[in-house]
């Protein structure tokens, strides 16, 4: 595989924004919200949460019912309310306030696992990590980059065959590419701009 290519042909077609330019604990919260939900509607509770509470000292005081009333539209909401009450919690008193830009602290806080520490890492922090969700995971084995059956594998994998130069490009490339084109079912490999480099081409769907 051609990752250069590769890499270059996705950023062409979705020019990739600004990373570490988010703010890093809100990037945290939305990333533990959007577990099992739909972007948009994480985005909605998002905005409503943040506009009411925007850093970990006003989260961690807030009244966990009003938490579930603004995140209400997610996936799990009575359990992720209780999960960021406590993240926040722990960030202002453990951390003072500021998120840590280190992975193994990430993975300790309540249902943060390694795609949400990642993302956490690539965008709120600009490091070059790797953010392996559903997307990256099903988009990396139909390139043939890896041969995985988990995330976690892939994440490891994909350190092997890219160079860090690239990774923290991977996160957003293939999630809007497996949004827009290489989707989960109906790809669409008639309009696939990386279509000559993929062993898993499919005529029909
Ligand atoms: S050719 Fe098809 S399977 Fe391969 S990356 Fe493109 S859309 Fe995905």
């Amino acid at each position: 595989m051609q990752i250069d290519a590769l890499i270059a042909r996705l950023k062409e077609q979705y020019p990739p924004g600004k990373f570490g330019s988010r703010d890093p604990f809100h990037v945290l919260i939305a990333t533990v919200l959007s577990q099992r939900t739909r972007d948009e509607v994480t985005d909605r509770a998002a905005d409503k949460l943040f506009s009411k509470y925007r850093t970990p000292e006003e989260l961690a005081c807030a009244d966990v019912r009003d938490i579930e009333n603004l995140i209400r539209e997610v996936g799990f909401y009575r359990v992720k309310a209780l999960r960021v009450k406590e993240i926040a919690r722990i960030i202002n008193n453990d951390y003072g306030g500021k998120v840590p830009a280190d992975i193994e602290a990430l993975l300790m806080l309540p249902g943060v696992g390694r795609k949400t520490a990642n993302c956490v890492l690539v965008y709120g922090f600009g490091k070059d990590e790797i953010a392996v969700d559903t997307h990256v995971h099903r988009i990396s084995n139909r390139l043939g980059l890896v041969s995985t059956k988990t995330p976690e594998e892939t994440e490891e994998e994909l350190r092997r065959v890219i160079p860090e130069r690239h990774w923290k490009y991977v996160n957003e490339l293939f999630v809007r590419f497996g949004q827009d084109i290489c989707r989960p079912a109906g790809r669409k490999c008639d309009q696939c701009p990386v279509s000559e480099l993929c062993p898993d081409k499919r005529k029909k769907q």
